[in-house]
């Protein structure tokens, strides 16, 4: 057992779709009224800030995941909780970040394809089906699957808030926090 509150990074990852930004907030939610400093770093909002300019190519995903990474590891040093919602394609970055994080933890929000492209909460899958966005991923890019991740919320089959109370719960009987 692990008993530390010296924060930790939550890593999300998923397709589109899956539901990472959603946990990621209601997460967020009971972590700040338990009081602690949280910190969401989004894929999409990082992109916009510390990664603009980067593309969709491998090798700009990578460096984004890495840059993710590397916050995320400075901000979990100092007592704060990370979490990261992150489509974070490669299993292989995934776990070069892994290396890079004091106590990581990995979150594999999972949905099909297929549910995910139903959903299609922002609209992205019918323009990638289009052809208007390219490298998307899923569609014409790669998703690598967690091989062993610490949680997997399978949110075509759970509700939003039991996926929720799946992480708080993992992460309390991993000793990242006091069980209430
Ligand atoms: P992502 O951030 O992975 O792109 P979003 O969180 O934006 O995905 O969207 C996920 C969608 O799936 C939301 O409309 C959400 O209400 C729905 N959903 C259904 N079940 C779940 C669940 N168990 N966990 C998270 N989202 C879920």
């Amino acid at each position: 057992m692990n008993i530390n509150y010296s924060g930790f990074t939550l890593w999300l990852t998923g397709l589109s779709g899956a539901g990472k930004t959603t946990i990621s907030q209601g997460v967020e939610l009971q972590l700040k009224t338990r009081g602690f400093p949280v910190e969401i770093l989004d894929g999409d909002v990082v992109r916009t800030h510390l990664c603009q300019r980067l593309g969709f190519s491998k090798e700009d995903r990578d460096i984004n995941i890495r840059r993710i990474g590397f916050v995320a590891s400075l901000l979990s040093r100092h007592q704060v909780i990370v979490i990261v919602s992150a489509i974070s394609p490669y299993k292989e970055t995934r776990e070069e970040v892994r290396q890079m994080t004091e106590n990581f933890v990995e979150v594999y929000v999972k949905a099909s394809l297929n549910i995910c492209e139903k959903r299609d909460v922002k609209g992205l899958y019918a323009k990638a089906r289009s052809g208007e966005i390219k490298q998307f991923t899923g569609i014409d890019d790669p998703y690598e699957e967690p091989v062993n991740p610490e949680i997997t919320c399978n949110t075509e089959q759970e509700t939003v808030d039991e996926s929720i109370a799946k992480v708080i719960c993992k992460l309390e009987k991993m000793g990242y926090l006091p069980i209430l």
